[in-house]
């Protein structure tokens, strides 16, 4: 690993590392544990290492994990935002939210994205770059020192398209789920894609557990189009047939996700045209009524026609759910809530 980035090194890789340099091999494993399983942010809470190792290490290993620069949690579900910085002075953000589940965290995968979906906000500047497996784990690790709560599921739904950052994000999985570091079952892992079809097909091959939810967002390619441009790159027929493949061996339920925009893919043509798309699928459609973002016109469509579009689908034997917003009042709004409580003079 050339620019020997300790963080994303698995156990093996650090093993090696340490031998190269003429360390005991224990001491890989104890680095391994501060690092993976006690997250530690630096070797000066290695108290088991000799100083002189840590001080060595320090220079020669840097950890490149994520700063928090601000957080903003939710006064009505705790739901918290983080900002993080990385070592490079980019900027990230990841979502901790609780659910009775179990508690969430909904990483980034890539610094912005290229993919250019039209109602997203992640997709304005472009993508800046990939994040290294260690600085997805590092989102996990801070989340939880910060919360001193324990995270039990992770989403791979924040900003960036994981399959366009593939190797990065399957050393995380890996990393993630191994018994030597924090140990996250895959069963309890998702990873969310616009539809990079040789990234799904690519992902069967890794026989993994996790779970894979798709960015439908229209039920043609005719309307997919007009919004997300990955739909110019691969069909529907395309997606549907990787998808198929990839169920057949991982054989657990899919998940559909599905924002909801007025007037653009929320008729009931539009639900029709999806139960037809879905028939025969183990799969789950999580309705999501856009998000608007300051930079695009799109709105969500009124609630009943939500709930309409739901029960279309229902009868049609689908399961559905709406995603609950969490955090609305912390999701940029959040000055403003500050504003309002100062301009009555709360606080
Ligand atoms: N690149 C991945 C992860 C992106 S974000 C993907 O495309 O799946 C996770 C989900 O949120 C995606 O379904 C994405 O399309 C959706 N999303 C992004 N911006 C949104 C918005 N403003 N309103 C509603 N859903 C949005």
């Amino acid at each position: 690993m050339k620019d020997r980035d300790i963080l994303s090194m698995n156990l093996t890789e650090l093993q090696e590392e340490i031998d190269r340099i003429g360390e005991k091999k224990y001491r890989a494993g104890q680095i391994y544990e501060w690092l993976h399983v006690k997250n530690a942010v630096s070797y000066q809470e290695m108290t088991n290492l000799p100083v002189s190792f840590r001080s060595f290490m320090e220079g020669a290993f840097p950890i490149r994990g994520c700063e928090q620069e601000t957080m903003q949690e939710s006064c009505l579900d705790g739901t918290r935002k983080y900002l993080f910085r990385l070592y490079d002075g980019v900027y990230i953000e990841s979502v901790f939210m609780r659910y009775h589940h179990g508690n969430t965290v909904c990483i980034s995968s890539q610094a912005g994205c290229r993919m250019g979906c039209a109602f997203c906000a992640s997709a304005i500047g472009g993508l800046l770059r990939n994040l290294s497996a260690g600085e997805m784990l590092s989102q996990v690790y801070r989340i939880e020192k910060d919360t001193g709560l324990c995270v039990s599921n992770v989403v791979v739904m924040g900003t960036g398209e994981p399959l366009d950052n593939y190797d990065n994000l399957l050393r995380f999985i890996r990393m993630l789920t191994d018994k030597d570091g924090h140990h996250i079952s895959a069963r309890h892992v998702t990873v969310s894609t616009c539809g990079i079809v040789p990234g799904i097909r690519r992902l069967k091959e890794e026989d993994l557990e996790i779970n894979l939810a798709l960015s439908l967002h229209a039920p043609n390619d005719e309307i997919r189009k007009t919004i997300m441009p990955a739909a110019r790159m691969y069909s529907l027929e395309e997606v549907f047939s990787a998808l198929r493949f990839y169920y057949e061996k991982n054989r657990r339920r899919l998940t559909f996700e599905y924002s909801l925009i007025s007037g653009k893919n929320d008729s009931p043509e539009c639900a029709a045209e999806l139960a037809e798309r879905l028939r025969g699928f183990n799969c789950l459609v999580n309705l999501i009524p856009v998000n608007p973002v300051r930079e695009r016109s799109f709105k969500a469509p009124d609630t009943f026609f939500v709930q309409e579009f739901k029960k279309l689908l229902e009868k049609n034997g689908i399961h559905v759910t709406i995603r609950r917003e969490m955090g609305r009042d912390i999701d940029g709004a959040c000055g403003q809530l500050r504003k309002r409580y100062l301009e009555d003079g709360k606080i």
